[in-house]
């Protein structure tokens, strides 16, 4: 399986694609997460990135492509993934139909998670990680007076800097301007799925599952 998850920044993607990666046994590729490795273990290309992060902006396409080669050229070829956060932009997904074809492969279904933007909001402003087990939870669901601890494992949870109200905002924008424009090419391949990202994590993964 060879496939890509689409969305806005709150849609669920991470969470879903944890799951499936775990269910079928096909690699998870987050950009954002080897970003945020990155930016943790201040490399050169964490450096880079990490004004463009912290703003809530894009990393230029060429250093995220350079990632993508990387971690492509340590499988074998015609091996599956699950992008997640990858491609963003139209000029990225050009490019990695590219570097697939080179290798005789292509994406072979994008799902599209959609999700309304006040949910969103909602979502990234409530967001929290466990230092731990990099779970995800929101603060609604935590429990009076154990605010700070993750449910699953018991360690300590933190919001990530860029689910600030600002950058929130901004990183919003950006996905309106750069990546929603995506549906339509991979629509005109004719390998778009779109689910509706509203509910219950379970409920998500369900509807995922069936268009798989
Ligand atoms: P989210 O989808 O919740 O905004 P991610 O974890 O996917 O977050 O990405 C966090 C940040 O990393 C983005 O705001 C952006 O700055 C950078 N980033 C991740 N993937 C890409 C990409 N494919 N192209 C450009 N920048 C990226
Ligand atoms: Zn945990």
């Amino acid at each position: 399986m060879r496939i890509v998850l689409l969305g806005a920044p709150g849609a669920g993607k991470g969470t879903q694609a944890k799951k499936i990666s775990a269910k079928f046994g096909i690699p998870h590729i987050s950009t954002g997460d080897i970003l945020r490795n990155e930016l943790k273990n201040s490399t050169g290309l964490g450096n880079k990135a990490s004004e463009y992060m912290q703003a809530g902006k894009l990393v230029p396409d060429e250093l995220i492509i350079e990632i993508i080669k990387h971690r492509l050229a340590e499988g074998n070829t015609g091996n599956p993934f699950l992008m997640d956060g990858f491609p963003r932009t139209l000029n990225q997904a050009i490019m990695f139909d590219n570097m697939l074809a080179s290798m005789g492969i292509s994406v072979e279904k994008v799902i599209n998670i959609f999700v309304d933007k006040a949910e969103l909001v909602k979502r990234l402003m409530g967001r929290r990680i466990c230092h731990s087990c990099a779970g995800v939870c929101h603060i609604d669901l935590l429990q009076k007076g154990s605010e700070n601890r993750c449910p699953i494992c018991g360690g300590e949870l933190y919001t990530r800097k860029d689910d600030a109200i600002k950058v929130i905002k901004e990183r919003l924008r950006v996905y309106e301007n750069q990546t929603k424009p995506l549906t339509d090419y991979y629509a005109k391949k004719g390998i778009l799925y779109n689910i509706d990202g509203s509910g219950t994590e379970n409920e998500i993964t369900e509807r995922l599952l069936q268009v798989l």
